[in-house]
């Protein structure tokens, strides 16, 4: 523990110039794929603490390397800092200042306690046995997201384990929550565009009537959740959109059906896009019109290694106490932190944001979107459990070389 309380003590010692570099994120926010100063001021940061950095992997990525002192074990951590086309509506003075663009999801504050970390990291560096892995991903909004990419270009290679968090305002602040198994959903879009043949209202028996035809195939779609695939392994089929016709009297030549899915399960995935194809072909065969679908193939689902998680609970319940850690239900938004832990063994867990007293009580993507900057400490604290635990001999005594002096104001 007395290790651990060394590390903790270095990131508060960090908080004010954390807070800073936070909104500074937050208030130049970059959308997916289109992060220029964002990586940037990523980069120096870690260079300025001397740990070793690669920069464009797989396309705006930064990763940095931290080797320890004795050849171990490789440990990867992992924050996203795209940003969303979402217009910044809160009123604070680190407000978004780019029109149309905010940090909407929290990626500023992972990213933030990333560098926190890698900063106590790299001043105890001689202890540490084996190496830190920092990935700082872009684009994690958009499908094919910067993880696949990021991974492509090597940034998993010789790492052993990979661990991310993500700030969660529907939690308070102080809370950390982790679930063993699938915790994310895979997401999917499709649209099917059917061709009949209009005609004029009044003669429908002169047409093929597309309108008609999309009723019914949005309810014969209805059958994949509720009848075709099993029970117990949960899906969602939903149509968000139907397009067709203009005129009152007249039966267009086509109709539009778009959608999202969403699944747990890889063979149950696979089975929703064979079956979207095959009742969409075989509705409209039944009255003569075609069909096009695209399916459009999103973030996968995310699977949290067992003995990962459970270690991870452990350290962190050994810190925080029973109270503030707990189980979170699995939910159905996509992450692609899923693609990590399809190549290597880790976990992907949420640390609580919301705090009434401040106002950060809006859910994820909201105009309004915003946390508890403590958040980062939590984060930032797993973090440092974790590797102190892994990577550092119990029995040692830390060689603490000093903080940067990188600025950052007094925060009350
Ligand atoms: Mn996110």
């Amino acid at each position: 523990m007395v290790i651990i309380k060394q590390l903790f003590d270095k990131l508060h010692e960090l908080y004010p110039q954390l807070v800073e570099i936070r909104r500074d994120l937050h208030m130049y926010p970059e959308v997916s794929n289109n992060e220029v100063e964002t990586p940037k001021k990523i980069s120096e940061y870690l260079i300025s603490l001397g740990i070793k950095v690669k920069t464009g992997v797989g396309g705006n990525g930064v990763v940095g390397y931290l080797q320890g002192g004795k050849p171990g074990k490789t440990i990867a951590l992992r924050a996203d800092f795209d940003a969303l086309p979402i217009q910044d509506e809160k009123d604070v003075p680190y407000k978004s200042k780019v029109p149309g663009v905010m940090h909407a999801c929290g990626h500023d504050i992972h990213t933030t306690a990333l560098l926190g970390v890698a900063h106590v990291l790299s001043r105890v560096k001689e202890n540490i046995i084996g190496t830190v892995v920092f990935i700082h991903q872009f684009a994690e909004e958009v499908a094919p997201g910067g993880a696949e990419l990021m991974i492509r270009d090597g940034c998993l290679d010789g790492v052993d384990e990979i661990y991310g968090a993500h700030v969660w305002s529907n939690d308070s602040i102080g809370q950390v929550s982790f679930h063993e198994g699938f915790t994310m959903a895979a997401a999917d879009t499709f649209e099917i565009t059917i061709t009949g043949n209009g005609g004029h209202g009044a003669m429908p028996h002169e047409t093929v009537d597309p309108v008609v035809i999309a009723s019914q195939l949005v309810l014969n779609l209805q059958q994949i959740a509720s009848r075709k695939t099993d029970p117990l392994k949960s899906i969602v089929v939903t149509i968000g959109s139907i397009k067709s016709g203009e005129a009152l009297n007249v039966i267009p030549d086509t109709a539009y059906i778009g959608g999202t899915v969403r699944s747990f399960d890889e063979d149950v995935r696979n089975e929703a896009e064979k079956l979207i194809r095959h009742i969409s072909g075989s509705t409209c065969h039944v009255f003569g019109a075609n069909t096009e679908v695209k399916y459009n193939r999103g973030h996968a689902a995310l699977y949290n290694h067992p003995n990962e998680t459970k270690k991870l609970k452990s350290l962190t319940t050994d810190f925080l106490g029973k109270a503030k850690v707990f189980d979170k239900e699995p939910i159905m938004c996509a992450e692609d932190f899923s693609y990590y832990l399809r190549k290597a063994p880790g976990t992907f867990f949420f640390v609580g944001g919301g705090n009434p007293e401040i106002d950060a009580v809006f859910p994820h993507h909201h105009p309004h979107f915003n946390v508890d900057e403590r958040s980062i400490i939590t984060i930032g604290q797993v973090f440092l459990s974790l590797i102190s635990h892994e990577l550092i001999d119990k029995k040692d005594t830390l060689e603490v070389q000093p903080m940067q002096n990188l600025g950052g104001a007094p925060v009350e």
